[in-house]
Parts: C-alpha cells; sequence; structure tokens
C-alpha cells in the first residue's frame, strides 16, 4: 500500500483554460525514492504545448514541469545515491522498463516500452497519470534523479534538465567540434543553450533567426556568425556552408529552407515538435547532396549528468528570467512572442501565495 501526501500544484484544467492553483497526491518515498521539494523550475515550450492540447493526448488536470531542481527531503531506506539536503535535478524522465536494449545501453529516452514521463505519463505507483514540477515536491526513483554541481546555481542550472540534454545529446552523437560549422535554428530556450555547449565544444556556430534583434545576444552566447532566416539574400550567399544543423522551431514551417544551407553528406537534426507535421522536404536536394534528416529527444540519465558536469566544467548555465508561479499564463504568452531571454524559471517558493 502506497501512502501519499496532498501536495500544491499549478495546473491547467482543459485545453483553453489558464493555470492555477491545484491540489496533487504524491507517494511516500518506496525503498529506491528520493522526496525532493522544489525550489526552482524551468518552463519549456513543450509544457505550453501539452498544457494547450498542442499535442494528442493531454490528460487533465495537467501539472507540467520537467526542468525540476530542489533539494532532497527524504530517501528510502535503499537509496545509495542521495541524501538528504543534496541539490537534485529532475528532467523530462522518472521511469523506464530498465530492461529494454535502450534502456540497458543508458538511452532510457528511447526505451522501447515507453519511457514515463515527469508529466502526462502513465504513473507505475498510483495509476493515473504523472504530474510535473509546479509543484512543491516530486518523489522519484534515485535512478532518474542528477547531481547538480556544486558550482551551477540552481534557478539557472534548472533549464540544463531539458533544453540543455536535449542540444548536448545531438551536438556530441553528431561529433561537433573543432573544424565542424554548426547551424542553430531559433534562439528560444534550447537554441541558446544550443549556442553555448556547441561553442564550448570547439565548433564553429551559426545562429540562424527569425529576430534580427537577437543577432547581438547570439553574439555574446558565443556565436561567430548569425543568419536572419527571413533575409533571402543572405540565406543564398550560406547556401551549402553548414556540416550540422540543430532545429528547435517550435512552429510550422519549412524544413528545405535550412536543407540548402547544408554541405554535402550534411545532417539537419529537427529537436522542435511543432503542433502539426510539416511536408516531407524536397527529395532532389536530399539524395544530390547525401543529406541526413535526423530527429533527438532529450539524453539519457547517464548523458545528462555527463552535460551537468561539462556545463560546470566550461561555467555553462542557461540565461533567465524568474517569474513567480502566478505569472506563467502571462510567461506562455511571452514564449509565443518569442519575448524571453531566454528561458523563464519559476521561483517555487512563490507557489504557496500563488
Ligand atoms: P522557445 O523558447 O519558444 O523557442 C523556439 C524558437 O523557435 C523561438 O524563440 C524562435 O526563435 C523560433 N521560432 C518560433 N516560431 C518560428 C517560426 N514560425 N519559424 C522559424 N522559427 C520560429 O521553445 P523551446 O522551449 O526552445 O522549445 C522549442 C521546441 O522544441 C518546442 O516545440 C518544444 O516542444 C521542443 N522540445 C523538444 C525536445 C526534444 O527532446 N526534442 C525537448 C524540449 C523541447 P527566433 O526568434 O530566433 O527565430
Ligand atoms: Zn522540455
Ligand atoms: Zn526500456
Amino acid at each position: 500500500m502506497v501512502t501519499t501526501v496532498a501536495t500544491r500544484a499549478f495546473a491547467a484544467q482543459s485545453p483553453t483554460s489558464p493555470l492555477g492553483p491545484h491540489t496533487i497526491e504524491r507517494r511516500e518515498p518506496g525503498p529506491h525514492d528520493v522526496k525532493i521539494d522544489i525550489l526552482y523550475c524551468g518552463v519549456c515550450h513543450s509544457d505550453l504545448h501539452t498544457a494547450r492540447g498542442e499535442w494528442e493526448g493531454t490528460k487533465y488536470p495537467c501539472v507540467p514541469g520537467h526542468e525540476i531542481v530542489g533539494k532532497v527531503v527524504a530517501v528510502g531506506a535503499h537509496v545509495g545515491r542521495y541524501k538528504v539536503g543534496d541539490r537534485v535535478g529532475v528532467g523530462c524522465l522518472v521511469d523506464s522498463c530498465r530492461e529494454c536494449e535502450s534502456c540497458k545501453a543508458d538511452l532510457e529516452q528511447y526505451c522501447y516500452n515507453g519511457n514515463v514521463g515527469t508529466y502526462n505519463s502513465r504513473d507505475k505507483h498510483l495509476g493515473g497519470y504523472t504530474f510535473g514540477g509546479y509543484s512543491a515536491s516530486i518523489t522519484v526513483d534515485e535512478h532518474f534523479v542528477l547531481t547538480i554541481p556544486d558550482n551551477l546555481p540552481l534557478d539557472a542550472a534548472a533549464p540544463l534538465l531539458c533544453a540543455g540534454i536535449t542540444l548536448y545529446s545531438p551536438l556530441v552523437h553528431w561529433h561537433a567540434g573543432p573544424g565542424k560549422k554548426v547551424g542553430i535554428v531559433g534562439l528560444g530556450g534550447l537554441g541558446h543553450m544550443g549556442v553555448k555547449i556547441a561553442h564550448a565544444l570547439g565548433a564553429h556556430v551559426t545562429m540562424i533567426t527569425t529576430t534580427p534583434a537577437k543577432a547581438e545576444d547570439a553574439r555574446k552566447l558565443g556565436a561567430d556568425a548569425v543568419l536572419i532566416s527571413t533575409d533571402k539574400a543572405a540565406m543564398k550567399v550560406a547556401e551549402k556552408s553548414l556540416d550540422l544543423i540543430m532545429n528547435t522551431v517550435s512552429a510550422t514551417h519549412d524544413y528545405n529552407a535550412y536543407n540548402r544551407l547544408l554541405r554535402v553528406d550534411g545532417a539537419h537534426v529537427l529537436l522542435g515538435v511543432p503542433p502539426t507535421d510539416m511536408p516531407a522536404p524536397a527529395v532532389g536536394r536530399m539524395l544530390g547532396n547525401r543529406l541526413t534528416l535526423a530527429g533527438s529527444t532529450i539524453g539519457g540519465i547517464k548523458e545528462t549528468q555527463e552535460m551537468l558536469d561539462f556545463c560546470a566544467k566550461h561555467g555553462i548555465v542557461c540565461d533567465i528570467e524568474t517569474i513567480r508561479m502566478d505569472q506563467i499564463n502571462e510567461a506562455y504568452e511571452r514564449m509565443l512572442r518569442s519575448d524571453v531571454k531566454y528561458r523563464f524559471v519559476i521561483d517555487m517558493a512563490t507557489l504557496k501565495a500563488a
């Protein structure tokens, strides 16, 4: 019998209702669980897509949030890696089957039996479905808990748990590094981490943005070049100049515009998840240049810890704007207008008063 505790949270009750106060049940720690008081939670565009039902399958009430950092307040009897007081994080995953080929290869995000997302996934412990980090606390199996290195501030480290790993994993997989020209499409939460991490890996980085006003910031973040994707002449000049593209666009768009920027053997990695699928890209360009159109999602737990340690070593954190819990609906509107530099992070101490 699992005991639960009523826990304060913020939830969307329907695709069209603003998020507001809500109470959820959290399980008390089992033998392998860690209970975490949540101090900060980043705001990912996936939270908005899910809360508003833009992807199929949102269950309501929906408590988003998968860029979670906090302090351990209780541990189960068999927990070995964490103790009360530790600074920890939880990203997009809270469980997986742990037995399939992917899980055994530390690729829990690609679990053949379906990973358990931090929110809106089947809850193995309580039945029902999982609730995310817009809440006072969370209980997670220690395997899915990360250590936040001491030199990283908790608030600015929170978005590393999704935005950071979502860029780190494909950049490493596709060998971004010295001698490689990497384009990052979209300067939002994911994109700004892409610029910082690709730069730290030693690649030449081009920021590809629809927003000319972001050019100066892009350079400060580490971009060597900036390409305004609405500038047709500049896009023409940049044709066949890049080896690798990380596409973080959250809205429906045309893949072909970016494929034209790739050299022979270039790869275009899709990371954004627009609400509607786009038409397949032009075949002639793909085969005429031996291009790869690829996809990638977050990263496994081992790689997420590796990313946190890499960021600690290189002094990389996110550029954040801290908000109160009751500002979340306004923050979603601003995110849609690309009006955030470059990630909102909720100060969860403000949940009590919200
Ligand atoms: P975000 O902060 O809102 O950034 C998205 C950026 O896309 C915007 O800042 C904007 O950059 C660009 N953009 C928006 N509309 C565009 C359009 N019509 N054409 C071209 N560019 C456009 O969002 P995010 O949190 O980084 O998330 C981005 C996407 O990745 C979302 O769909 C999210 O669900 C998805 N995601 C995927 C994973 C994964 O594992 N694969 C993980 C997390 C999030 P500019 O102003 O610079 O053009
Ligand atoms: Zn996310
Ligand atoms: Zn598995």
